[in-house]
């Protein structure tokens, strides 16, 4: 353990934010790092806890205390070589993670938890910046070829583990560069593209094959994939939005997030938009509907893009400001939270319904709402309406697309519509086939997805090989 009295003497201090009226004149990252020695004194806060409950929180089973320690020790190398022994992507999710392992540790029974991502980014960012991320190629090859649908956090984390085991590995993707949401979905703001990059320059040392511009089922047969490969890996995550079925949802200025948020990381990487019209918020009234990550990143969009306001809506109750410590620790706890983009001047509002958008000449203008009571039944004579120039629909996504490549494998679905398989085997109901991430368990997380991947990938390896010795 690091420093047995560390957490009774160091307060907890985390990484700050630019100031809002600073970042929303660009679309870089705004979280300012802590310096090094920073960093230690906050890793010796860690209590080396008997039952270490952050490992509770954490789907990748980070191996928390014991890096906490060896950056306590200054031995930045081997925290590094830890961290990456259960996480491809700690660069990843030391951004962007929610981090349900600070809810889950024993110092946030006092609203104090060691604050595990920002150790976990700068032991991901100092490795990167003394040259300690290298590819790490087989050994031997095995001969075996698998082809992996979709480079989103699954996909990339699955190929990457896959190579590493000797297998000949081909990345299919639809977007023109690798990363999925990390790329397409997650602002610039949240989290610099060049980490992505970086990545994949790795992986390809590593001997993956990254194909883009090829969409599954459309450009290319899944069957000819099922032919040219010994396994097949799904992971095209859960792209089918939610959509509002009322009156004046097909007016113009009313569009999905993800028509929206992919369009703006494309202007910055300068990557062509194609025949798809420009859907932009500057000098409007933007309302975001939906009040959860996805609809954070449209108000951090819209307010760089120049919006004149930007209000958020959500269906659901407010929640509570704290949550009842004894009632949910060490599991996540749903209380009230602003996330960066909210902090740049969002109007909040909560239980309230969109009941229809009205508009001129084909427009939107107006959007018109009323208050829900706790049975989410309309409250009488609480009717109400917003100026609308701009309609962001953000309220999550129902399943995978299921035309073209899901179809053509007549694969089976589960209750909810994601595709069929176990966390035994990831298997599903067609031989040698995969799936795995937000395809196989529904919208969720990018460390999530990351865990699925490197399980997916336990499980191709040992259909393949009849044993593995990778990690699950
Ligand atoms: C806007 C937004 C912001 C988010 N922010 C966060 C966050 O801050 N933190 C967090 O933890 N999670 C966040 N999430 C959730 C997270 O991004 C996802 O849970 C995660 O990316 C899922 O990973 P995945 O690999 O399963 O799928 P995805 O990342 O969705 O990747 C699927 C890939 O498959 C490709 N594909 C699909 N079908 C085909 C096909 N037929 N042929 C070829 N390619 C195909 C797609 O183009 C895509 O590149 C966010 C989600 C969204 C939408
Ligand atoms: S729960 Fe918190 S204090 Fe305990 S081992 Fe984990 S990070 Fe350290």
């Amino acid at each position: 353990m690091g420093k047995a009295t560390g957490f009774l003497e160091i307060d907890r201090q985390d990484r700050k934010d630019l100031p809002a009226a600073d970042r929303v004149r660009h679309y870089n990252e705004f979280i300012i790092p802590l310096d090094e020695s920073s960093v230690k004194r906050q890793a010796a806060r860690c209590m080396d806890c008997g039952v270490p409950y952050c490992h509770t929180g954490c789907p990748v089973n980070n191996q928390i205390p014991d890096w906490n320690d060896l950056v306590y020790r200054a031995d930045w190398e081997e925290a590094a070589r830890n961290l990456h022994s259960t996480n491809n992507f700690p660069e990843v999710t030391g951004r962007i993670c929610p981090a349900p392992c600070e809810a889950s540790c024993t110092l946030n029974l006092e609203d104090v938890p060691v604050t595990i991502k920002t150790i976990e980014c700068a032991i991901a960012d100092k490795a990167l910046k003394e040259g300690w991320i290298l590819p790490q190629p087989p050994a031997s090859k095995t001969g075996k070829c698998v082809a992996v649908v979709g480079s989103g956090p699954a996909g990339l984390a699955a190929a990457q583990q896959l190579a590493r085991a000797g297998h000949d590995v081909h990345v299919f993707e639809k977007n023109a560069t690798p990363g999925g949401l990390l790329v397409y979905g997650i602002p610039d703001f949240k989290m610099e593209k060049d980490v992505i990059a970086n990545r994949v320059a790795q992986m390809e040392a590593e001997g993956v094959t990254f194909h883009c511009n090829v969409h599954v089922g459309v450009d290319k047969k899944a069957a000819e994939l099922e032919r040219d490969h010994d396994a097949v890996l799904l992971t095209g995550g859960s792209e089918h939005p939610r959509d509002l079925p009322v009156e004046g949802r097909d007016l113009d200025g009313v569009h999905f997030a993800m028509e929206f948020l992919p369009q703006q990381n494309r202007r910055n990487s300068g990557e062509p938009l194609g025949e798809i019209s420009p859907i932009l918020a500057d000098g409007r009234h933007v309302i975001v509907i939906g009040g959860g990550d996805t609809g954070s990143d449209c108000i951090g969009t819209s307010f760089r893009q120049g919006a004149l306001s930007v209000t958020q809506l959500e269906i659901l109750p407010k929640p509570p400001e704290k949550e009842d410590k004894e009632m949910v620790w060490p599991h996540w706890p749903l209380k009230l939270r602003t996330s960066s983009s909210q902090a740049e001047g969002a109007d909040r509002d909560w239980s309230v319904m969109t009941t229809k958008i009205t508009g001129k000449n084909g427009r939107a203008s107006r959007l018109h709402c009323v208050r829900i009571d706790g049975d989410m039944k309309p409250v009488k004579g609480s009717e109400f309406d917003l100026r609308a120039d701009l309609v962001l629909l953000a309220m999550g996504f129902v399943h995978p697309v299921r035309e073209g490549m899901l179809d053509e494998l007549g694969l089976e679905f589960d209750p909810r519509g994601n595709v069929k398989a176990t966390v035994e085997n990831y298997r599903t109901s067609r031989d040698g086939v995969f799936a795995a991430g937000d395809m196989r368990r529904g919208q969720s997380l990018v460390v999530w997805a990351i865990r699925e991947g490197r399980q997916a990938a336990q499980a191709i390896d040992a259909f393949l090989m009849g044993t593995s010795q990778l990690p699950r």
